[in-house]
């Protein structure tokens, strides 16, 4: 994060502009929801967005520093500030600051709107638009948008809650889809409270099943939308592909880390030597995964140390995880030479075998080669590391490389201490005495 003398100018790690942005209104859309406009500071219109789209939002928290969370935009662009909608998490981070200490006029730095889970441009195809709990939000800026801007385009909004209390924009959805005939909405409600009443407040006893849902929508024809928590997801994306939609008709949102989305099979996964694993598990563009969120959620992650150095070896990128390995801080790290993190017997190989890969473009070693090299902490302890390198080109020529490093030290040292009780055995048997304990 950057930001120039005047303060007028901030800039991302990634080197995105942020604009200074003002919470305008904040207004509860249920128990647990609450929404949040944020208009830019300087009075220039917000950058335009697509409805279903999201923002990055930096927020200063007292003791905590500068915190990024991802929200959607829950309002269709209207030019002069973009909704959010935020679930209270019980001990999240961003979400309870936003509930319980965020005010209007308390200040936050925003990112352009990105992100591909957006209306398809044809009005040719119907449009389910699936939720579950928060997952509403990105639903809701679609909805908004097309009952305003495409009234051809045939929209089903289903929305499963747990009850009335924590059900948001329930009469807000019921008015837009009032508006046109072909828009229609199913709230589903999996545990209603004796205040709940059906046809008026949810129209169905979940929870939502595949069969239900297929009654409810004509699911073989149209451009499915999902969003919602991990279970949900879990159990209609690779169940409404097994049911025969395209997976170029199915979108989806995941709020979570992408690790937890892929990470354990699903519940529905085949077992093991059935079929091949589901299509939840094939990449999709369609999906809000662009190369560049999948890259940045690499990046952001503090699983693996990773370094981008320019060609002469300075560092240009230095993520969490190269902080947490190597103990230096990304404002300590950038512009240093990647000597720091060399042991100083190493450096002079190192830097000849760097030379003559930029020189050559070709690295010596070949795809995925998994390189053991010693490494240095800031308080200068050894450590053990392996990793792997990619070139960063211009039309060919090298411009600098990325590595991928991890800390693989108390392997290593289990593996050294290993070696030499095995090396002292083997003595002990050649000489006829008992092992070590
Ligand atoms: C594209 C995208 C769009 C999104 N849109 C929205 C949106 O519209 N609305 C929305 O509300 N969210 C949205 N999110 C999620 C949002 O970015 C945050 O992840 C969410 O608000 C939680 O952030 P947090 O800082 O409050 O929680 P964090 O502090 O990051 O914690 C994450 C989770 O861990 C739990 N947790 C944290 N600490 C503990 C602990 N000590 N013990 C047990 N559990 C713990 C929290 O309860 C929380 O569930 C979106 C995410 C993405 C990627």
């Amino acid at each position: 994060m950057t930001e120039n003398e005047s303060g007028a100018k901030v800039t991302s790690e990634a080197g995105t502009a942020l604009r200074r942005s003002t919470i305008v209104s904040k207004d509860a859309e249920s128990a647990l929801i609450t929404s949040f406009n944020l208009r830019p500071a300087d009075g220039v219109p917000p950058a335009p967005h697509r409805a279903g789209q999201h923002l990055t939002l930096f927020a200063d928290l007292p003791g905590k520093g500068r915190v990024k969370r991802n929200y959607s935009i829950s309002a269709a662009p209207n030019g002069e500030s973009y909704r959010i909608s935020v679930k209270r998490e019980a001990q999240g981070l961003v979400s309870r600051w936003l509930h319980d200490e965020a005010e209007v006029g308390t200040p936050l730095l925003i990112a352009p709107p990105s992100g591909s889970f957006v209306l398809p441009e044809s009005d040719a195809r119907p449009v389910v638009l699936l939720s579950a709990g928060v997952g509403l939000t990105p639903m809701v800026a679609m909805l908004e948008a097309a009952a305003a801007e495409r009234p051809d385009l045939p929209i089903h909004f289903i929305h499963c809650a747990q009850n009335g209390t924590v059900h948001a924009f329930r009469d807000h959805v019921r008015e837009l889809v009032s508006r046109r005939a072909n828009l229609s909405a199913t709230f589903v409600y999996s545990r209603p409270e004796p205040g709940d009443e059906i046809g008026r407040d949810y129209d169905e006893a979940g929870p939502l099943t595949l069969d239900r849902l297929a009654a409810l929508a004509t699911l073989a024809e149209a451009e499915i939308y999902v969003c919602g928590p991990l279970r949900f997801l879990r159990a209609f994306v690779p169940g409404l592909a097994a049911r025969g939609v395209p997976m170029g008709r199915l979108h989806y949102e995941f709020f979570g880390a992408m690790e937890d989305l892929f990470g354990d099979p699903p519940a529905e996964a085949p077992t093991a030597g059935t079929a091949a694993p589901g299509p939840a598990y094939t990449a999709r563009a369609t999906a809000g995964f662009t190369r560049e969120t999948i890259g940045a959620t690499l990046i952001d992650s503090a699983a693996d140390a990773i370094i981008a150095s320019d060609r002469a070896g300075d560092i240009v990128l230095w993520n969490a995880g190269a902080a947490r390995i190597f103990g230096f801080t990304q404002d300590e790290a950038l512009g240093q030479s990647l000597d720091i993190i060399i042991p100083e017997p190493f450096r002079a190989r190192h830097w000849e075998g760097y030379h003559e890969t930029v020189a050559s473009g070709e690295s010596r070693y070949g795809a995925g080669d998994m390189l053991s090299v010693p490494g240095l902490h800031k308080e200068g302890r050894r450590l053990s590391l392996e990793f792997t390198i990619a070139l960063m080109k211009d039309e060919g020529r090298v411009t600098g490389m990325v590595a991928s490093l991890r800390d693989v030290t108390a392997r290593f040292n289990e593996t050294q201490a290993l070696k030499k009780k095995l090396a002292a055995a083997e003595e002990a048997a050649t000489a006829g005495v008992p092992p070590p304990g």
